[in-house]
């Protein structure tokens, strides 16, 4: 019987730091399955600005008085942990799995009245896997007949060869003789959705196991989920009432500076004013170039070198326009700059419709304009649907919002474990085996959660901390 009650400290409330939160609470709540018996366990989550959600947020905007998601989000439905984290805490009536895509391309010429072609694609009802997926692919009629019978041919190594140690999957596909427009047209849109990163810097270990996961090894593992409300209602407003309900502690707009062991020096924003909190465990759930500066024993101690990832932006352009340009949910547009179309379906308003355009891997649009951004997404808009009107265009650029880390997946990515027992780390950049995803975030969170709490479990009891509120 543990009669200590023990602390622990998450800082930052991005998926990763929430899931742990909750993770913990849970494994506490049932720590004794037999006797029912609680381990005495208290949670405080600190986050440095006033909402929770982290990057998977929504920023307000002035101009038309809406809040606008930090670019639209999707969760593939594979995404295990994540959806597992959504059911837990009651928001995943907030989303909506999409069973379907739909292509979309330009008919030659390019120019006059809208000549758009629309592509669903989606599971054969009667095709057992892996075949499920033949119909969708033959369908994709932006290839030529030929062109298609090779995709399927490099499908079916993909699911059955394995590609050699540290090559990218262009190297990959190069050597599967994989046609140029195959490569363009189908493989780079997925792997920039997915990695946010071109072909030649993923590697095709990594891109083979996506394939795996997402379209081979079940029939649905490619449906997408979608929010149906604003991230920031979802991960903040919702979720706030379940951490509450869980007895979770929140200090909002509280900046964590330092973290020692089993000490935090943390700073109210508002106050201005610095104290010192004690915890018997730490989860630093930060983004890699802020867990450096919080906790420098990680690059003293070479755990994490911040230089090894490489920021990637993400751009959206929200804009309105005078009518519906599509009836389907969204679009994917393999020849466009623009990526996908998304309508968030929660921004309703009389004078127009709303509509995100995202531009993954977009660091060739870091250095354009804004306004220079705003035309060029204007001008493509125009050809694709001539006869619509646009207005209000709102770029916003995400510098950091994913990361490269060459053609290694998890090789020089930290584990949740540091050069001091009480601290853990979590965020979507540790060892998950994932690319930058809220999927990675949330299973970071969750074994950041279940490490720290065995070491909870065997701290000898003459061990305490006197857990301090800021
Ligand atoms: C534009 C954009 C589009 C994306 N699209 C998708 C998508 O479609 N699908 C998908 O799966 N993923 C997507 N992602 C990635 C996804 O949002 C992230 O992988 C995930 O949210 C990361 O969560 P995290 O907890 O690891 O980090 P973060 O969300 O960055 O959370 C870290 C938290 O720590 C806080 N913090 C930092 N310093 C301190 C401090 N000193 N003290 C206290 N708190 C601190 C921060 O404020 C933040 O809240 C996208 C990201 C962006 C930016």
């Amino acid at each position: 019987m543990v009669n200590i009650k023990r602390t622990v400290a998450v800082v930052g409330a991005g998926l990763s730091g929430l899931a742990a939160a909750v993770r913990l609470h849970d494994l506490a709540k049932n720590w004794d399955k037999e006797t029912g018996g609680k381990f005495p366990l208290e949670i405080h989550l600190f986050e440095v600005s006033g909402v929770l959600g982290g990057r998977a947020s929504s920023r307000f905007c002035p101009e038309r008085n809406v809040w606008l998601d930090n670019s639209q989000h999707v969760a593939m439905n594979c995404c295990h942990e994540l959806l597992d984290f959504l059911k837990r805490t009651e928001l995943l009536e907030y989303w909506k799995l999409q069973r379907e895509m739909t292509f979309c391309v330009r008919r030659p010429p390019f120019s006059g009245k809208s000549n758009l072609r629309f592509m669903p694609f989606r599971n054969s009802r009667w095709l057992p896997r892996p075949l499920h997926l033949l119909p969708a692919l033959c369908g994709l009629k932006f290839l030529s007949r030929l062109e298609r019978f090779e995709l399927l041919g490099i499908c079916q190594q993909i699911r059955k060869s394995k590609p050699a140690e540290g090559i990218s999957i262009s190297e990959w596909l190069d050597d599967l003789f994989c046609p140029d427009r195959v490569m363009n047209l189908f493989f780079e849109p997925v792997i920039l959705s997915a990695f946010s990163e071109q072909l030649e810097n993923v590697s095709a270990r990594a891109a083979q196991k996506l394939f795996q996961e997402v379209f081979f090894s079940s029939r649905d593992g490619w449906h997408i989920w979608i929010p149906q409300r604003p991230l920031r209602e979802i991960f903040d407003t919702a979720l706030t009432l379940v951490l509450e309900k869980m007895g979770i502690h929140v200090h909002r707009r509280t900046s964590v500076k330092r973290v020692h062991d089993g000490r935090l020096t943390v700073s109210d924003s508002e106050a201005g004013s610095l104290a010192e909190f004690s915890a018997d465990a730490v989860i630093l759930a930060v983004p890699w170039f802020q867990a450096g500066k919080i906790f420098p024993e990680l690059v003293s101690c070479r755990t994490l070198n911040p230089d090894f990832f490489e920021p990637r932006t993400i751009t959206s352009v929200h804009f309105w326009s005078d009518r519906e340009l599509f009836s389907c949910a969204n679009l994917v547009l393999p020849q466009e700059t623009i990526q996908w179309i998304f309508r968030p379906p929660f921004i309703f308003e009389e004078k127009g419709i709303c509509y995100q355009a995202l531009l993954s891997d977009s660091d060739h649009c870091a250095a354009i304009d804004p306004s220079v951004l705003e035309h060029l997404v204007h001008e493509e808009l125009k050809m694709l649907f001539p006869e619509a009107n646009f207005r209000d265009f709102f770029v916003r650029r995400s510098p950091a919002a994913v990361f490269s880390c060459g053609t290694q997946l998890d090789e020089g990515r930290p584990t949740f474990l540091t050069p001091i027992p009480s601290v853990f780390l979590a965020g979507d950049w540790t060892a998950t085996g994932l690319p930058a995803t809220m999927e990675s975030a949330v299973r970071s969170g969750h074994i950041a959660a279940a490490e720290s709490f065995e070491f909870l479990q065997n701290l000898p009891e003459s061990t305490r901390n006197f857990g301090g509120s800021p």
